[in-house]
């Protein structure tokens, strides 16, 4: 059996950038761009008005202008002032030439009649207000670097500068296999002895996190041949397979000599860590496959900590295995020494609290949920107060 620690550098041993692809900006969410983004036209590529007012040559000896224009946002014509005029203006809309100011409208007063503008204060300078040519990026500019995940702020960056497709790493088709003769589907009726199949529906949801679009459920009992078809045809199909359950050493657990049968290569099987101590990662060239122990609080503390990882580093991520932060353990904590505890915890304020109810078939501590916590595997007491790994969830 080896440590986490241990499983995590061969699992890094093993990491393989997935092939960069092209895709659409406004599907782009979440994907890592493979290659450095320059700007296409400088951003703004006009000067502007930053505020709904008038726009002049400003001179600070001057207080009145005369308005003898109105340019709108998305006006495209090509317009000019004389010195002494003044020009109705609206925020976003192109400087005319012979201006290099905007007065705010709530700073004057304007007589519709005589169309002259009063300026008194004293707040305006030359070139308040507008937004100069190029203030966010130049034509040629390195806005995004290669390696970037794509937030909703890089769509609009991206946009900002014209770019509707851009090259990103692919993401992988999953396929996931559920084994148990005990499972029902949701939606059933259950019958005495059977459970329900919350696996699914869950490692569904954790993938869609992880940003997987290509997701494909396979539901098998627990009978060799039909377990051996599902995962050769899955290996057909995804470059990364799941299981749940049938990996620990009972009578009905076939998955660990099905994936050796279907040509898989074990890297490790069975960790010191709890949940999920009978948890196998192997490899089929490229194809990552990775079996799960069947109980519902295992697979969610797998997948997070060891598979989640391995995905996104396949999409292009760097720093997968990094916790999202360190933070003090509210109160002391004692655990059983030689395995690594992923335990279901809550963060509040500066501090981090693990719950009730961290038994790995025992899901009710997700409803108040926000991370797990990482307990280190030689420790038996940690005091309150220590500084521990904490993962979001
Ligand atoms: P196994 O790893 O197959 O021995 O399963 C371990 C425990 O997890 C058993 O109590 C199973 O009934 C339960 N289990 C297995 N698969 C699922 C599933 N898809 N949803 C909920 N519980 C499951
Ligand atoms: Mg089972």
């Amino acid at each position: 059996m080896i440590s986490v620690e241990e499983a995590r550098k061969i699992l890094s041993a093993h990491f393989k950038v997935g092939i960069p692809t092209s895709i659409e900006l406004r599907k782009s969410l979440g994907s890592v761009v493979a290659e450095d983004v320059y700007a296409l036209i400088p951003v703004p590529s006009f000067d502007n008005s930053a505020m709904d007012g008038y726009a002049m040559k400003f001179d600070e000896k001057e207080s009145e202008w005369k308005v003898t224009l109105l340019v709108r946002a998305g006006d495209t014509s090509e317009t000019s002032l004389e010195p002494g005029e003044a020009a109705r203006i609206f925020t976003g809309a192109k400087i005319p030439r012979g201006a290099d100011t905007v007065i705010p409208q709530e700073l004057v007063s304007y007589d519709p009649e005589t169309k002259i503008l009063k300026y008194q204060h004293e707040k305006i300078t030359t070139g308040s207000n507008v937004r100069l040519t190029g203030s966010q990026c130049q034509k040629g500019d390195l806005i995004l670097s290669q390696g970037t995940r794509i937030t909703p702020g890089v769509v609009g960056l991206l946009a900002s500068v014209g770019l509707s497709q851009l090259t990103v790493y692919s993401r992988p088709s999953v396929g996931y296999i559920i084994t148990g003769d005990e499972l029902q589907q949701v939606g059933a009726t259950l019958r005495e002895g059977e459970i329900y199949n919350s696996n699914g529906p869950m490692l569904e949801a954790l993938l869609q996190q992880t940003g997987i679009k290509k997701i494909t459920p396979y539901h098998v009992p627990d009978d060799k041949e039909q377990l051996q078809r599902a995962i050769d045809m899955a290996l057909e199909e995804h470059e990364v397979l799941i299981l749940s359950g049938g990996i620990s050493v009972g009578d009905y657990d076939f998955v660990k000599e099905c994936l050796e049968s279907a040509g898989v290569v074990e890297l490790f099987y069975k960790l010191k860590q709890r949940p999920g101590k009978p948890f196998f990662a192997g490899k089929k060239g490229e194809q990552w496959i990775f079996a799960l122990p069947g109980n519902p609080a295992s697979v969610l503390s797998c997948y997070n900590q060891l598979v989640k990882p391995c995905l996104k580093h396949l999409m292009g991520e760097q720093e997968v295995w990094k916790p999202d932060l360190y933070l003090p353990l509210k109160k002391d904590h004692n655990k059983k020494p030689g395995f690594t505890f992923f335990v279901k915890g809550r963060v509040s304020g500066r501090e981090v609290e693990v719950l009730q109810g961290q038994q790995s078939f025992n899901l009710q501590a997700f409803n108040v949920a926000n991370c797990l916590v990482e307990l280190e595997e030689e420790k038996d007491l940690i005091p309150a107060g220590t500084l521990v790994p904490v993962y979001y969830l």
